[in-house]
């Protein structure tokens, strides 16, 4: 029988692993049949109080406790929205105003923030949810379910600076992990390290894949990535065997030098996506793991989380762009002027109360205009490589024209970070004064670093500004953060 509900995985494994791990962390542990009557028992509560398809904020650390709210939301015929909880409660309004949630489930230690925004909605400590699991009242929201129903709404930023909230559908989820277990040849109980914030769509593949294969999933505290032997330490211990994280915390760890050869027997599994993967870093992972799958994934939330995939299967300079490859199954992608255009149950059904940001992104197939197939365009530009596979070229916004020169600022990142005594960086563009600005960390000074460039760019894209910082800020994900390298830039010049 088909799955048209992700909670039918987590049915599956209770019932065929029910003492199995779900979550397996120091201090920590909880099993499969545990999470799901923990979930029944959340879903229950909430179904006896919200009406189906009601959105639910959560206001949660990233914690197995979180993962049963999301879970039991679900049980409730809902969809959840996980909040950043260091973000400042301004920007949580915001979403609230979009959101119109009618519950906020929350830790006691977020309750007075959650009353604060609450705004109408009812506010629920998850350590005071009491009463028993309902099944009578379980059954009847599924019941009611179909699979277009959402599953989440997870808020990216925009560019106007309102909040944009990705709505994605069980059916999204559902076509996404099926394929991602087969292809990525994930086997039953796989030990998964989670990097991924719940609020970006990484985590996505961690929870369900995870749960589709009867795996646990191993919470690494933010702070970890901060102290690379440490992380690295954990992954030992948990005998982690699969990671799937943006290549800026894959990058730190190869960059610390704790990667030496056998450090980590049971990692078989090192999957990335989020941002450009530079191949020197992949080549530190390969040379420490040289055993292991390596697997670069492309995709914005608005397709659920991949829709593009390479494994590696060769050998590249560190110099080299890696490919992403081709689409997943059941995902159509064209180019179109240059531009990822992708189709397929993968995509949302639009952001969340904002009919207009929807039509600007999500647009009819204007090569099938019979009838309504629904597009998104990414924005991210690509082309084919001679071997047929899809090469990621930048952002379309990245796209820069300086004294008449089309410049990718990707170009220029992808020679930079591949430089000599660089460990991370990229390059912004300072309109105003029509300066191209290349900031990085690491050991390299201007002079090597213009040296490298001029061997791998063409003149014209030679960066005009250049700065080594002691560390480059991360996104709330872990990626490099460059709307705020250019205001910390800007705010120099004044
Ligand atoms: P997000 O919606 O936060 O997942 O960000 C999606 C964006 O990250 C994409 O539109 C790309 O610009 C970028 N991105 C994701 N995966 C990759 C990748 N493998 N290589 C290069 N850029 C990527």
């Amino acid at each position: 029988m088909s799955v048209r509900n992700v909670l039918t995985w987590l049915e599956d494994a209770a019932a065929s692993a029910p003492d199995a791990a779900a979550f397996d962390m120091p201090g920590c542990a909880m099993t499969w049949r545990e999470t799901a009557a923990e979930a029944q028992r959340i879903g229950s509560f909430l179904a006896a109080r919200l009406a189906a398809r009601t959105p639910v904020l959560l206001l949660m650390e990233k914690s197995p406790a979180c993962v049963c709210a999301m879970l039991g939301v679900a049980y409730a015929g809902c969809f959840y929205t996980p909040l950043d909880s260091s973000m400042p409660e301004a920007r949580m309004r915001l979403i609230g105003e979009t959101l119109r949630p009618g519950a906020i489930l929350c830790e006691e230690k977020f309750a007075s923030a959650a009353y604060r925004i609450a705004d109408g909605a009812a506010v629920y400590q998850i350590e005071g949810i009491s009463g028993e699991a309902d099944p009578e009242r379980l059954a009847e929201r599924r019941r009611g379910h179909v699979d277009t129903d959402l599953l989440y709404v997870l808020f990216t930023s925009g560019s106007t600076g309102v909040p944009k909230g990705v709505s994605i559908a069980h059916r999204s989820v559902v076509d996404f992990v099926e394929w991602a277990c087969g292809a990525l040849r994930l086997p039953e109980g796989c030990r998964f390290g989670s990097q991924a914030p719940f609020y970006f769509d990484n985590s996505v593949l961690d929870i369900y894949c995870a749960m589709r294969m009867r795996g646990s999933l191993h919470l690494i505290p933010k702070a970890d990535f901060m102290f690379p032997a440490r992380l690295v330490k954990r992954l030992k211990e948990e005998r982690i065997d699969t990671v799937f994280w943006v290549p800026s915390a894959l990058t730190a760890v190869a960059n610390a030098g704790v990667l030496q050869g056998g450090v980590l027997p049971d990692l078989r599994r090192v999957f990335f996506c989020g941002e450009v993967m530079p191949c020197r870093t992949l080549n530190l992972w390969r040379t420490a793991l040289p055993e292991a799958d390596y697997v670069n994934m492309y995709g914005p939330t608005e397709i659920t989380d991949v829709c593009a995939w390479y494994r590696v299967d060769r050998e590249f300079a560190d110099a080299d762009a890696l490919p992403i490859g081709f689409p997943c199954e059941n995902t159509r992608i064209d180019l179109i002027d240059g531009e990822i255009c992708v189709t397929g149950t993968c995509l949302s059904p639009g952001y969340y109360n904002a009919p207009e940001k929807t039509a600007a992104a999500f647009v009819r197939n204007p090569m099938r205009p019979q009838i309504p197939e629904w597009m998104y365009r990414t924005g991210d530009l690509a082309a084919y490589n001679e071997r047929g596979e899809l090469m990621f070229l930048g952002r379309r916004d990245s796209q820069i024209k300086r004294s008449g020169y089309r410049i990718e600022l990707g170009e220029i990142e992808c020679a930079l970070q591949s430089a000599q005594g660089v460990d991370s960086g990229c390059c912004v563009y300072d309109g105003e004064r029509e300066r191209i600005v290349c900031v990085w960390t690491g050991g390299a000074d201007e002079k090597t670093l213009k040296r490298q460039l001029k061997e791998r760019v063409p003149k014209y894209m030679l960066p005009d500004v250049w700065l080594r910082w002691d560390e480059l800020p991360a996104t709330g994900s872990g990626k490099i953060d460059r709307v705020k390298v250019k205001r910390i830039y800007e705010h120099s010049q004044h």
